[in-house]
């Protein structure tokens, strides 16, 4: 067996339990599937049994892929990547209507969920993320800590469903508690951003002062314009989603 590796965050997962309970979050039958970082196959080979129409399967570690590519080469439904999927042009090769299944490699989990959001067609061709992160991150992503990715995630994704996976569940064990997230697209978008890197940039900037009133950073971003009722003297994490949501448009209005 292939020693795992840090760097490129092998948490391979071996409880069965936590494996069915995943690829039974959603029906897999005669559905696209794909799949961020496979690994040695676990969540794969449960998702094999239950019929998808194909699976697209991304995997960085040309060691695993070769595994995978020997153990997967007379299934037609499968096509294999060994690429870094924030590298990957995943909007072109991504099959319609799919579900995307990722127990990701934890140093870039939140980049990954961004690379999603970020698609240029929306509703995008994805129905379904069905991904693994740490219990933090995904308490980021949710809103439970709210901040950057609650904003971002919360201006394109909804939250279906969600569980912790005990670190026992893991091979090698991690030292944190990590989360299992079910998220799906809102399908029509309510605000009017024309180019999420703005809203990103302006969330950043806000954020990299967290205990700081709002009011000098509003000012360096929108200059004399105002929003009805908004104070100026909260801070970053009193304001709603909404609210970083229109004072994007507000700044791409001046551009
Ligand atoms: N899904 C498997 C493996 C999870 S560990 C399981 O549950 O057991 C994370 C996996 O993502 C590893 O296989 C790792 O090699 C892969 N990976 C890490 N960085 C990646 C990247 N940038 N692009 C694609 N895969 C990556």
């Amino acid at each position: 067996m292939l020693h795992p590796k840090k760097s490129l965050g092998q948490n391979f997962l071996i409880d069965k339990n936590i494996i069915n309970k995943i690829t039974s979050l959603k029906n897999i039958k005669n559905r696209n599937i794909l799949e961020i970082g496979p690994g040695r196959g676990a969540l794969t080979e449960k998702i094999l049994e239950k019929n998808p129409k194909s699976l697209i399967l991304i995997e960085k570690d040309y060691k695993l892929y070769e595994v995978l590519k020997k153990k997967y080469k007379n299934n037609n439904k499968v096509t294999l990547f060994n690429s870094d999927i924030l590298k990957i042009d995943l909007e072109k090769i991504i099959d319609i209507k799919s579900i995307v299944f990722g127990n990701l490699p934890y140093n870039i989990s939140s980049q990954i969920l961004v690379k999603l959001i970020k698609f240029k067609n929306w509703p995008p061709k994805f129905t379904d993320l069905i991904f693994m992160f740490q219990k933090e991150v995904a308490e980021k992503i949710i809103g439970k800590s709210f901040g950057r990715l609650t904003i971002i995630t919360n201006y394109r994704l909804k939250l279906s469903n969600k569980f912790n996976v005990s670190p026992n569940c893991f091979y090698p064990k991690p030292k944190i508690t990590s989360s299992v997230l079910h998220l799906s697209p809102i399908k029509k978008e309510i605000n009017k951003i024309k180019n999420l890197d703005n809203l990103e940039m302006i969330t950043n900037i806000f954020f990299s002062n967290k205990r700081k009133m709002i009011k000098k950073n509003y000012k360096k971003i929108l200059g004399k314009k105002r929003i009805k009722n908004l104070n100026l003297n909260l801070r970053p994490s009193d304001l709603k989603s909404e609210i970083y949501y229109k004072i994007t448009e507000l700044y791409e209005e001046k551009l």
